[in-house]
């Protein structure tokens, strides 16, 4: 499979443009190859890199470094969650597991903002689960059940306060927990990029597309070259099963995004000029709605089965209808020409939503699958993916490891049917928050 890069995205049309880029155009032998430079990739080779300052570490990319959901996502780098199947009492200590988990993603981003002094717009805003459905109570009620449990600082806001704060009319009901930062995640991503140390060798637009286990070492097709390693990781989340890599066990999911224009202060004044704020919906196929703090607004409201390599302009424009409308639902007042852009993202998910980190064979290493929360998650799987293929271990690593490891996948043509069958059902359970 090919992978195109686009120019579609917000974010990454927010930075300058990047120049001089190597390609694979001949071949090379390593000691460590990282395929997928998103945040898992950058943050793994960055690790590799501080372990064997003496080694060659080389990176890459079928499109540009970072171009891919890691900088196409809506920036939420989340403490908890609402909609990944672990909210239930019942599930308490699963769901206890994933938030330690989230709560080292948060920490390595942090830690790796404040040793390069990046500015990605953390803004430690917190973030709401909102829906404009009364009944929706119900969930989050039980949600507010597992939080207090766990000492997660949350409140309920009305309809009155929502308002006020958001600047919408359009939820009912809303739980606001303290946890939770928002960012700009092509600014973030374009610092891991801009940092990687000098024994990390990037290659960009150079896709893998065969790769095999010879012996004791790995070899690796590219259009223009073959690169043969003694170790390899694989860091291409949504892009894990077009390569093999645990096929029975992740599946690619397509989200699409739009974004607007800055509101003119005539609007933004209308609505109460709010400080920047996170939506995330209460049901899983609701809309993520956010508001940056440059006052421009964030829809993701669609999540489909669809070729991951990429999405047609016409598709695209379909789904920019969908999120428009997605924008007048919530801000009735704002012109029909307010989006700016939008673009589509790979995601990877597994059906109990557990992350995949392991070791899947001698030398060869695999981390991914953060079924849309993947922002700290990411970062912090990449750097101890990396740690663990270097024989050696961490706390990190343990409380890693103690997490619900993904279950089985039914092959084809049983799996797409069923992904489809549960994505229209969500979809129409939350159809008026879309
Ligand atoms: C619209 C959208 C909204 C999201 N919102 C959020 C959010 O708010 N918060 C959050 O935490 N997460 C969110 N996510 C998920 C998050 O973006 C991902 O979990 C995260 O980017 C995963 O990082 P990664 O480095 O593992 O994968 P990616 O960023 O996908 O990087 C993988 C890289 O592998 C490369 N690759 C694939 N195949 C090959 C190959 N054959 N050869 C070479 N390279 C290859 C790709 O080009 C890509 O650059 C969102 C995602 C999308 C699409």
């Amino acid at each position: 499979m090919e992978i195109f890069n686009d120019n579609f995205c917000a974010w990454t049309n927010d930075l300058e443009s990047r120049i001089n880029f190597n390609k694979i155009n001949s071949n090379f032998d390593c000691d460590w190859l990282i395929i997928g430079a998103g945040y898992t990739g950058l943050s793994c080779a960055r690790k590799l890199a501080q372990l064997y300052p003496d080694k060659k570490i080389i990176l890459v990319d079928a499109q540009l470094a970072g171009e891919g959901a890691s900088s196409r996502n809506s920036g939420y780098l989340v403490d908890t969650t609402l909609n990944d199947g672990f909210s239930s009492n019942k599930e308490l200590e699963n769901y206890k597991k994933k938030t330690n988990i989230y709560a080292l993603g948060i920490k390595a981003v942090q830690d790796f903002i404040n040793i390069h002094q990046v500015n990605c717009d953390w803004n430690e805003s917190g973030k709401y689960f909102a829906s404009s459905i009364l009944e929706d109570i119900k969930i989050l009620n039980n949600f507010s059940k597992t939080l207090s449990k766990l000492n997660f600082k949350h409140t309920f806001l009305n309809k009155k306060e929502i308002s006020s704060r958001l600047g919408t009319n359009f939820y009912n009901i809303a739980l606001y927990t303290k946890g939770g930062i928002l960012l700009h995640p092509g600014k973030l991503v374009r610092a891991m990029i801009n940092s990687l140390p000098s024994n990390v060798y990037l290659f960009e637009n150079s896709c893998l597309l065969n790769w095999s286990s010879i012996k004791d070492y790995i070899s690796c097709d590219f259009k223009n070259g073959k690169i043969r390693t003694k170790k390899i990781i694989f860091a291409t989340n949504g892009f894990l099963k077009s390569l093999g890599i645990k096929v029975n066990y992740n599946f690619p999911i397509t989200l699409t995004a739009s974004m607007t224009r800055r509101l003119t202060d005539k609007e933004f004044n209308s609505i109460g000029k709010p400080s920047e704020w996170g939506v995330l919906p209460v049901r899983p196929m609701g809309a993520t709605v956010r508001m940056t703090k440059d006052r421009r607004i964030l829809i993701r409201n669609t999540a489909e089965v669809h070729d991951p390599s990429k999405m047609s302009k016409e598709t695209l424009k379909k789904r920019s209808k969908i999120q428009l409308n997605g924008i007048k639902k919530r801000f009735p007042h704002l012109p029909d020409d307010i989006i700016q852009s939008t673009w589509s993202g790979i995601v990877s998910r597994t059906r109990n939503s557990s992350q995949i980190f392991e070791k899947i064979k001698d030398n060869i290493f695999v981390a991914g699958c953060y079924n849309g929360s993947g922002i700290g998650v990411g970062t912090l799987f990449g750097e101890q993916i990396a740690i663990k293929a270097a024989n050696e271990n961490s706390k990190e690593i343990e409380v890693i490891e103690k997490r619900n490891k993904p279950t089985w996948l039914p092959p084809q043509p049983f799996l797409n049917f069923g992904i489809k069958s549960r994505l229209f059902y969500e979809r129409f359970k939350a159809r008026s928050d879309v």
